[in-house]
């Protein structure tokens, strides 16, 4: 392997970079996972989950990435013909539905604007019409647009009806606001690699009451590593995990959340949202055009319109090969006409400002008149915030 990836800066909405400290912990012996010492190891790190998602609820570890999460989430839930309300402002909201076309329930989509989102009212009006509508899913922190979802407004509503509220928080909690028990989030998703900082493959689950009922009433689901009820019962009975979790990944995972707790989720939230305003107000500055809704814009990825005659494989390249940075292209149909930053993590100023530097730089040397100076612009906010 090439070892310019230890000075590469990874600047993509995940995976994303990882502190050493959270790296050395992987290189722990491997132990036994029927052992006392995993399960000590399994239910700390649980109880610093419940601590990050801010919930009481039952929380779960699972070896597998973001996306086994929200197959967990609606596998045991739904049986075949249920139907699950999704909110779609991207393609991770698009994932939800996939998945529960996979398991022949019936998806009902509110299709919003890509680089828009969701109007509570809109979802009361589907819920209105609908009595059967058996859970709600959202994506908080949509990573293909940089835009956000109105979570806590969103659970504001679901509150009130029978419908079970899902949420993906895969890459805003431990960089956003999240409050599971404040949001009324029955079941809350989170994948290991974005704004936590651990390495790819781990993912976690909280579920409430209200979901545990419907979970055991559901006698017809499809299903069976991600089953929850076997989570639940190995979790309760031993602190261990129904199938052998990954005990390395594990380790990572327990300092990466000590590392969160300790910067205090109140001042890493503070951190993102910092980074995206210089970010965004670079961008702007450059003459670049942002892709997200002023009103919708995320804190941890920003997302920008490439201007006329800029080619992404061409600006992303010289950002790689010249100066060893590298940011995100688009998704399904923005492939080509969007750029996304991460900033998420543990990313800093320093980063940050690098990556604004050499962006003006790739679009300079493409033939892009910049107008103004975005590092500069981007100085200017972090010595204001
Ligand atoms: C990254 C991500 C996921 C999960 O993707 P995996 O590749 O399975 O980890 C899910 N939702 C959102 C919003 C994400 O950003």
């Amino acid at each position: 392997m090439k070892l310019d990836a230890v000075k590469r800066l990874l600047m993509i909405p995940g995976p994303t970079m990882v502190p050493p400290e959270v790296l050395n912990a992987m290189a722990m012996p491997v132990i036994g996972h029927r052992t006392k010492d995993y399960s000590s190891l399994l239910e700390d790190t649980v109880e610093k989950l419940k601590k990050v998602f801010m919930t009481e609820n039952d929380t779960f570890l699972i070896t597998g990435s973001g996306t086994a999460a929200m197959d967990m989430a609606i596998s045991n839930i739904i049986k075949r013909g249920d139907k699950v309300l999704n909110i779609i402002t991207g393609n991770f909201g698009e994932r939800f539905a996939n998945i529960v076309n996979a398991y022949k329930g019936e998806a009902v989509k509110l299709n919003i604007e890509w680089g828009d989102m969701a109007d509570p009212e809109a979802v009361k009006e589907i819920l209105d019409k609908h009595d059967d509508i058996k859970a709600v899913t959202v994506v908080h922190n949509e990573t293909s647009t940089g835009a956000r979802n109105p979570i806590k407004e969103i659970g504001e509503v679901v509150k009130d009806y029978n419908a079970l509220y899902i949420v993906d928080t895969v890459s805003s909690l431990g960089g956003d606001y999240v409050n599971v028990d404040k949001f009324n989030i029955d079941i809350c998703v989170t994948g290991s690699q974005k704004c936590l900082a651990a390495p790819p493959g781990l993912s976690a689950i909280t579920v409430s009451e209200k979901a545990w009922e419907v979970i055991k009433k559901n006698d017809d689901k499809v299903g069976f590593y991600l089953d929850l009820l076997a989570y639940k019962k190995y979790y309760e009975e031993k602190r261990q995990t129904p199938y052998t979790p990954s005990v390395n990944l594990t380790y990572a995972m327990n300092v990466a959340l000590d590392l969160v707790l300790e910067e205090g989720i109140e001042n890493r939230v503070k951190r993102h949202e910092r980074l995206a305003k210089a970010t965004r107000a670079a961008l702007e500055a450059m003459g670049i055009e942002l892709f997200a809704k002023e009103r919708a814009r995320s804190v941890t990825v920003t997302s920008a319109k490439y201007p006329e005659g800029i080619e992404d494989s061409k600006f992303r390249g010289i950002l790689s090969n010249k100066y060893n940075i590298v940011v995100a292209g688009g998704q399904k149909h923005l492939a080509g006409k969007i750029f996304r930053i991460g900033h998420m993590g543990i990313c800093g100023e320093k980063e940050v400002l690098a990556t604004l530097a050499c962006v003006e730089l790739a679009l300079k040397e493409l033939g892009f008149e910049v107008k103004e100076s975005g590092v500069e612009v981007a100085k200017d906010v972090l010595l204001e915030e």
